[in-house]
């Protein structure tokens, strides 16, 4: 279940950001943009429900979103580059953060810090990590949420590598996944080739 959102603002924009040359505040920008249109692609499912409103002409039934609506999770720290974007386009959604580092040796995730709103189950969970590679940190981060009792999800990347794409959907076939890219592989440090390098660093500036 994996949706690549082809439209060619995102791939245009996406380029931008692969490239090299392109500095932390442009990256963070682009990233902010690219969310938004994914975000477009990613909630078109949502329900709608009429609501009674008067119109300067007269009174009508119209559309607005129903129910208990979403949460955001962002996985740190990275996450952060695509929720930005997502609130730009809900922004009374929840946020819910989940970090994980990368253990550098195994590759493995490493929980230190969930926090969520308590009504997950009652929420559309739109899980945002921009590179999924190994997939060990999107498995993870859903497992942490599925077991705090989130029931609807959806993963939202940037660039996701074959192999991450692969063990994400083994562990977690009821989750859609979205991005904008599937690269061509993983290298053996776990980065995605040709990817866009580490995204954490770019967006923060780090190194
Ligand atoms: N995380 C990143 O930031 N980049 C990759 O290529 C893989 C994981």
């Amino acid at each position: 279940m994996v949706t690549i959102i082809s439209h060619p603002l995102v791939q245009h924009k996406l380029s931008l950001l692969r490239a090299r040359e392109t500095a932390s505040a442009d990256f963070r920008r682009l990233c902010r943009e690219i969310s938004v249109l994914l975000g477009y692609e990613v909630l078109r499912d949502l329900p709608l429900a009429p609501v009674a409103i008067d119109t300067p002409l007269e009174p009508m039934m119209a559309p607005q979103l129903a129910g208990k609506k979403l949460c955001f999770v962002s996985v740190l720290r990275a996450g952060a580059g695509i929720l930005e974007g997502m609130l730009d386009l809900v922004p009374s959604a929840r946020v819910a953060h989940v970090g994980l580092y990368r253990d550098p040796a195994t590759h493995q995730p490493v929980q230190y810090y969930f926090k969520a709103p308590d009504d997950l189950a009652e929420r559309l969970c739109v899980v945002v990590d921009p590179m999924l590679a190994t997939g060990h940190s999107a498995v993870a981060a859903v497992s942490l949420l599925k077991n705090a009792g989130a029931q609807r999800l959806k993963f939202v990347s940037l660039i996701a590598a074959p192999e991450g794409l692969a063990t994400f959907e083994a562990a977690h076939p009821d989750v859609p996944v979205f991005t904008a890219a599937v690269d061509r592989a993983l290298d053996s440090h776990a980065y995605i080739r040709p990817g866009l390098g580490d995204a954490g660093d770019r967006y923060f500036g780090t190194k």
